[in-house]
């Protein structure tokens, strides 16, 4: 008999999966909640407390809600992460100085997965990763298989972002043909996350209508303040090619400048697409002498225009002032929710800097639109049940385009004590 408990599955992120049979029990997922959420941050028996009675903890990828509660799993409990992933975590917790987290990432519990690398966890508990569009970089699906059932937890996906181009990260063509086998392999149980069923009125751009945007854009505006996370390496990927296009060089301070580096070195690799061949370090009064321009690295950017990729705190503001004789535009590219008062998620901090400087709003969704979650669950047609997590708005997974038999298959969480237990 296997058993699945979700925890937190009414919320977008901080949600966690646990997964056990008569013998083993694994987890996916260990995050902070995301700020507005209404549980505690999560606490698991036998995981972040008590006598340790697990066998592994598997994370979809590198955000925050995903992974950020890692250093409060008891020791000896071993962790599994993607390679690139945990490059760009050590980045981020070197950087700010926390030793614990990257003590661990180097530790020897920390295992790393390969796409489509099966591991055996126990011998009734085998996972399998498989690389799928996110906005986070090498982010997994993951196939779970007992003695008595499948199961595919989806992690966040998405299916507009730049790995759709070579089909490697189409969640689609993954599931039919590397997951599902063409039909060869059944999935019992489909755990899929539902992000965007309570942004149903969002429009979606692709990161190539993104890029396609800023190149004309840049065009007109050459000095840009970018607001961005520093891991969505697609969308910073999608601004770095429109600025070079225009030749416009990309600026930002040392942090994003090694996360850059970071991800040149390891998707880059992959695709170089992502090779970031020249950003540069904000250092205005250092002196430059290229390519027949004698002057500072400020004069330089006044004169040829910048892409710079800030923060919304008061430091960077000195930065904007800098250049207000050039009119710099701000570019916000993160979710407008943060900047909505009426959503959980608000961030006045935020909010109130975008507003100063009259942002222009460009942003393209992490997430699965929900005709994508539609066709997911049509083409794993799963046999047992479909239980959604991350998702704000379970039922309106009801009322999606799929069959009725399908609709009869969705279990919503009923949250007592924040989780739900559901035997197979
Ligand atoms: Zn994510």
């Amino acid at each position: 008999m296997t058993k699945i408990t979700t925890y937190h599955a009414d919320q977008i992120g901080g949600n966690v999966v646990v997964i056990e049979t008569a013998h083993s029990r694994i987890a996916i997922d260990f995050g902070e909640n995301l700020p507005g959420s209404e549980h505690e941050p999560i606490e698991i028996e036998g995981l972040s407390r008590g006598t340790p009675c697990f066998d592994g903890v598997f994370f979809t990828h590198y955000h925050g809600d995903h992974v950020g509660r890692m250093h409060r799993i008891l020791p000896n409990v071993p962790l599994y992460l993607g390679s690139i992933a945990k490059k760009i975590l050590l980045n981020i917790h070197q950087t700010l100085d926390h030793q614990n987290m990257a003590a661990l990432l180097h530790g020897e519990t920390l295992h790393e997965l390969q796409d489509g690398v099966s591991v055996t966890v126990t011998h009734d508990i085998r996972v399998t990763p498989y690389r799928v569009d996110h906005s986070a970089y090498e982010a997994f699906m993951f196939l779970i298989e007992t003695d008595d059932t499948t199961i595919l937890h989806t992690g966040d996906f998405r299916g507009h972002g730049h790995s759709m181009q070579n089909k490697a990260g189409d969640p689609l063509t993954t599931i039919r043909e590397r997951i599902c086998q063409n039909g060869q392999r059944k999935i019992d149980t489909l755990i899929i996350e539902g992000t965007m069923l309570s942004r149903m009125n969002e429009r979606i751009f692709t990161e190539q209508e993104l890029q396609s945007w800023a190149t004309i854009f840049f065009k007109k505006r050459r000095h840009i303040f970018l607001l961005c996370s520093s891991t969505n390496l697609d969308t910073l990927a999608s601004f770095y090619h429109a600025a070079k296009a225009n030749r416009i060089k990309m600026f930002a301070n040392h942090y994003v400048v090694s996360q850059l580096k970071t991800f040149s070195e390891t998707a880059g690799v992959e695709d170089d697409f992502y090779r970031f061949s020249t950003v540069w370090p904000i250092q205005f009064g250092k002196e430059l002498n290229k390519n027949g321009f004698r002057g500072t690295q400020e004069d330089y950017m006044r004169k040829f225009g910048f892409l710079c990729i800030i923060k919304e705190r008061e430091g960077y503001e000195v930065w904007l002032k800098k250049f207000q004789d050039c009119n710099p535009v701000l570019l916000y590219s993160m979710w407008e929710g943060y900047l909505d008062p009426k959503r959980s998620a608000y961030n006045p901090q935020l909010a109130a800097f975008c507003h100063k400087y009259h942002a222009v709003c460009k942003h393209t969704s992490g997430h699965a639109t929900a005709e994508l979650i539609a066709d997911i669950i049509t083409e794993v047609n799963p046999t047992k049940q479909i239980i959604p997590i991350h998702t704000e708005n379970a039922e309106m997974l009801k009322k999606l385009p799929i069959s009725e038999a399908l609709k009869a298959k969705i279990v919503v969480p009923s949250i007592q004590n924040g989780h739900t237990g559901y035997m197979l």
